[in-house]
């Protein structure tokens, strides 16, 4: 039985849209409130670029949107974005797999700290909270991921940070997979799109 707070809530919400002469959704106002809004997209955008998986990928990793647990330390980093098709159609419900170096720049290969999967919300939208890997040898700072939409092949990639010096030294680096970095006091907000190879 629905709670009756919720559908009063509800009402006043579709009020105020109907109101504000919108066209806008009780759902969708909830939704939107805390995360940035639809991209501005063109016709036709490039795929993300694949790279390289790595040696210390872990299968099966625990679905969660929050990567910060005991015995993690560092920066916080609050990372969101959409899936998005070519065509800018958002993709809901695609597999996102994150997995990362901590704060001294190891990776855990017992368990499975710092790592874990979810899945777009039916906006195509996904947020992570998780911290600022540190480089280590060879490699400049950056994020690993798997994107999957259902019956899709998997979108490997990586993501980079736009302030590192090392960027310029990886051999991996990419600029077009750079986060746009912004901050909200100690946390720093990254936003990065996805586009799969869809129509
Ligand atoms: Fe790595």
């Amino acid at each position: 039985m629905s709670d009756p707070s919720n559908l009063s809530r509800r009402k006043i919400l579709l009020t105020g849209a109907a109101a504000a002469g919108g066209a806008l959704f009780a759902d969708d106002l909830l939704a939107q409130a805390p995360l940035t809004p639809t991209p501005a997209c063109g016709a036709d955008h490039a795929p993300t670029l694949r790279q390289t998986e790595g040696p210390f990928f872990t299968p099966n990793s625990p679905e969660r949107q929050s990567l910060i647990e005991a015995g993690v330390t560092g920066r916080t980093l609050e990372l969101t974005g959409f899936v998005l098709t070519r065509s800018c159609k958002p993709l809901p419900r695609v597999l996102i797999d994150f997995w990362q170096a901590d704060a001294k720049g190891e990776y855990d290969n017992q368990g499975f700290r710092l790592r874990g999967h979810q899945f777009t919300d039916g906006e195509g939208r996904y947020r992570l909270r998780t911290i600022v890997p540190a480089r280590y040898t060879g490699r400049t700072p950056h994020i690993h991921v798997k994107v999957q939409a259902a019956n899709r092949p998997v979108l490997t990639t990586q993501l980079y940070f736009p302030d590192e010096p090392g960027n310029a030294r990886d051999q991996i680096f990419r600029p077009e997979l750079v986060i746009r970095i912004g901050q909200a006091g100690e946390t720093r907000q990254g936003r990065f799109d996805f586009v799969l190879d869809m129509a």
